[in-house]
């Protein structure tokens, strides 16, 4: 890895994200610091910057399609590609055993249409270097399709979703909407969703998803054009999304995507992992 190898992150001025770009940028690749507020983001790079590292921050908020548009046509002047990108942004408004889903239509566009629209515009400028670019997706044990505590218990939505071969974008859209259509006329309590950080754990089952799919999609494409696409749970880590109660720190809670990120094996594609460890989706 060297400063010519490029990074982006996503909601990365505090929590997991910064970490993530803390612990690439000290591998020597050049990391490029995102954050909605430009304020912000800009204070958390310099702080990077002041350390030494290769660190450069740029206005990106993945909801916001104008936003994403002009970063995408920055990175292309400045870099002309890029080799890694982390999709970390999200929100979650569940605290404790609070189940609200006030806020649904923001989280699933958020932590799902958001990060799905990042490696949409991202994808062409992903570099076809050897030995490939990869994408990271920040997710949660929450969004598993396997879980016993918290799964989907609508059996024709749950055998939709497992089916590799008929998975499709449409779908996982369709079912995102059909949450959100009950979650706004206040039906979605007998819509058989997961029981516990109901919207949050769909948005995180979306986004898992949707990296399968992708990675059907991606093993398509010719040798030397690879782009490797895996998900991870960071673990229930010390941040603002946790109010800091989670019993893990920001550091090891970073630790599996850069892990994924500069992994040299590359034919690790299409997994859900946890601490290094591959998990069931
Ligand atoms: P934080 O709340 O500390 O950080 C979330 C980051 O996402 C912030 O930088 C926030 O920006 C940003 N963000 C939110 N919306 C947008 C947007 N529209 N565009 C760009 N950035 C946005 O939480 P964490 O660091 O804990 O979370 C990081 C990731 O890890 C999330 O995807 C989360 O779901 C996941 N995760 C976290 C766990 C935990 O225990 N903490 C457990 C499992 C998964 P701003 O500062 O402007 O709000």
């Amino acid at each position: 890895w060297t400063s010519e190898t490029i990074a982006v992150v996503t909601g990365a001025n505090r929590g997991i994200g910064f970490e993530i770009v803390h612990q690439l940028a000290l591998h020597g690749i050049t990391v490029i610091l995102t954050s909605r507020e430009t304020g912000v983001g800009q204070e958390a790079a310099k702080v990077l910057q002041e350390g030494g590292l290769n660190v450069v921050f740029h206005q990106l908020d993945i909801i916001d399609p104008l936003s994403i548009e002009s970063f995408v046509q920055w990175v292309k002047e400045e870099y002309g590609g890029v080799d890694i990108l982390i999709n970390n942004a999200g929100v979650n408004y569940n605290a404790g055993s609070d189940n609200s889903v006030e806020n649904a239509e923001q989280v699933i566009q958020t932590n799902y249409f958001g990060t799905k629209n990042m490696i949409k515009a991202m994808v062409a400028l992903m570099r076809p270097s050897e030995p490939g670019a990869r994408i990271v997706n920040v997710s949660s044990k929450l969004g598993r399709l396997s879980g016993r505590r918290n799964r989907i218990e609508n059996a024709e939505i749950r055998k939709k979703l497992e089916n590799d071969e008929l998975l499709s974008e449409e779908l996982i859209d369709e079912v995102m909407n059909t949450f959100l259509k009950q979650a706004e006329d206040g039906t979605w309590k007998e819509g058989g969703w997961p029981h516990v950080f109901t919207d949050y754990s769909l948005s995180k089952l979306a986004v898992n998803t949707y990296t399968r799919l992708m990675t059907r999609e991606f093993a398509s494409r010719p040798e030397g054009e690879k782009i490797y696409i895996n998900c991870y749970c960071p673990g229930w880590v010390r941040t603002a999304m946790t109010s800091w109660a989670g019993h893990i720190s920001i550091e090891e809670g970073a630790d599996t995507a850069v892990w994924l990120a500069l992994l040299p094996d590359q034919f690790v594609t299409g997994k859900f992992f946890s601490e290094r460890r591959e998990i069931n989706f």
